[in-house]
């Protein structure tokens, strides 16, 4: 079959015939027009996967047999990633391996490493379509392209830089359990960390319109999904083109959307973070009393380095103001290890603050040069023993704030969303982050139901179902 596609590509016009490895002889664009099965696969954030799984939602709803990554399929669609060059290296092992796995079958390749490096795949042979992050959601369109034109080379379609649509409707739903919806709000980012890609492959912020997104919400709700998650690159810089209303006034409505039991803001800039903001979740019932607030470092000149909008000061400042406000909120935090010239003592003083701060849980990133950034040209790298240990000693760290957090529900009652039921086992989160598991005999997925936090392992309780009722505010 290889062969079949070898020659196709060798010819020059569609009008010409090729031979398949059986020996029949089939119009080259006869491989699209029977393109019945399709497998994904995604790398990178959660909001990647929550867009590939846009898409792959399409593809059913076209009725296409959708089956797992690494059968033989008709089409391969990889949304890549390129958050570092191991993202790129792996990106590329992908594409690799899915053109091993269909020899006859179509490839496509999207997402940030196809927005920022496209030549980079253009040159693996068998690759059939690169579509830049925009471009994504018009597959369809762009597949009927391919029936069109010369097949000597991959189709390319992506946007430069600065040249992004407003963000669309198509690129906005997505659903990743029954119970849990993710749901697009934001796009792209204006602030330029010296270390991160992500403007180069997303474009510039851009919010969907307020109205739209109600609705879209709405309908999630209708659905039966239980929970929302606002997604984005920089959400807290949301600011609806239509209405120029904020974050806050977003979650305020959606708050008021009938039927709909929690929505959870992920990461968020602390420069986004404003008072109201906190005010408005302490007092809902149903934004769920979790933030994750990236830190990165707890050193002006380390923050300075990487072009963060805050000084420590700044952050110190609001760590207080979440406390006194949402006194139990979780509260999660990213922070790189070995950034450029970070020193033992820099290290220790991040160490430190983190102990002393209210974090609950951390996401820890080693840092590697991202080509294409100011941060890969800086001088003074930390070496990679010295990043490894650094992450070590904070995984820790991260380990017991995340087990001392869960102490303080021991014993208590709490609701949980359940959204997962394997071998007599029920889990879910509670509002506040908490990992919950429960025996139960049937399954129990999409309740909400009040649990007894029994015993916390390592920061995730087992727990018995309660038969009190809860009004909870976490
Ligand atoms: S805030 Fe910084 S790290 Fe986050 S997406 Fe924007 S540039 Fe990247």
């Amino acid at each position: 079959m290889r062969f079949g596609i070898l020659l196709t590509r060798l010819l020059t016009d569609d009008s010409l015939f090729a031979l398949s490895a059986s020996g029949k002889y089939h119009w080259p664009m006869d491989r699209d027009r029977h393109i019945k099965s399709v497998s994904f696969k995604t790398l990178g954030c959660k909001l990647n996967q929550s867009e590939t799984d846009a898409i792959m939602a399409k593809f059913k709803e076209h009725a296409y047999d959708v089956q797992p990554f690494g059968e033989e399929v008709d089409l391969t669609i990889i949304n890549t990633c390129t958050v570092t060059n191991d993202a790129d290296s792996k990106s590329r092992a992908t594409i690799r391996r899915a053109i091993r796995n269909s020899p006859g079958g179509r490839v496509v390749v999207t997402g940030c490493y196809a927005q920022v490096k496209p030549e980079d795949i253009q040159a693996i042979q068998g690759v059939d379509l690169i579509l830049g992050n925009d471009e994504k959601y018009h597959i369809f369109d762009h597949l009927d392209k391919l029936k069109q034109r010369k097949l000597e080379e991959p189709l390319i379609i992506v946007n430069d830089e600065g040249d992004f649509a407003s963000v669309s409707e198509d690129g906005f739903i997505s659903a990743t359990s029954r119970t849990r919806a993710f749901l697009k709000i934001q796009e792209g980012c204006d602030y330029y960390c010296s270390y991160c890609i992500i403007p180069f492959a997303r474009g510039k912020a851009r919010s969907r319109p307020f109205q739209e997104t109600i609705d879209e919400a709405r309908k999630l709700v209708d659905q039966g999904y239980r929970e929302i998650v606002l997604t984005g690159i920089n959400i807290g810089t949301y600011q609806a083109p239509d209405t120029m209303q904020n974050l806050t006034e977003l979650l305020a409505a959606l708050e008021r959307l009938e039927g709909l039991d929690r929505v959870r803001v992920s990461s968020i800039e602390p420069n986004t973070v404003t008072d109201d903001l906190l005010h408005l979740m302490a007092e809902s019932k149903v934004i769920c009393h979790h933030l994750h607030i990236p830190l990165q470092s707890a050193n002006d000149d380390q923050l300075s380095a990487m072009n963060r909008k805050y000084h420590l000061d700044d952050y110190t400042r609001l760590m207080a103001r979440f406390r006194s406000i949402l006194p139990d909120a979780a509260l999660g935090t990213d922070v790189i290890v070995g950034f450029p010239g970070e020193t033992e003592e820099h290290f220790e003083r991040t160490m430190a603050f983190i102990q002393e701060q209210p974090f609950t849980y951390l996401h820890i990133f080693r840092y590697s040069p991202r080509e294409g950034t100011v941060a890969a040209k800086l001088e003074d790298p930390v070496p990679f023993h010295e990043i490894k240990r650094r992450s070590a000693v904070l995984h820790e760290v991260g380990q017991k704030l995340k087990s001392a957090y869960a102490e303080n529900f021991s014993g208590q009652v709490l609701n949980v969303l359940f959204d997962q039921f394997q071998n007599g086992m029920a889990s879910g989160y509670t509002r506040n982050y908490l990992r919950v598991q429960v025996p139960v005999t049937d399954d129990i997925s999409q309740s909400i139901l009040p649990v007894t936090l029994n015993h916390s392992v390592r920061g995730n309780f087992q727990g018995s179902l309660a038969t009190e009722s809860v009004v909870e505010v976490r």
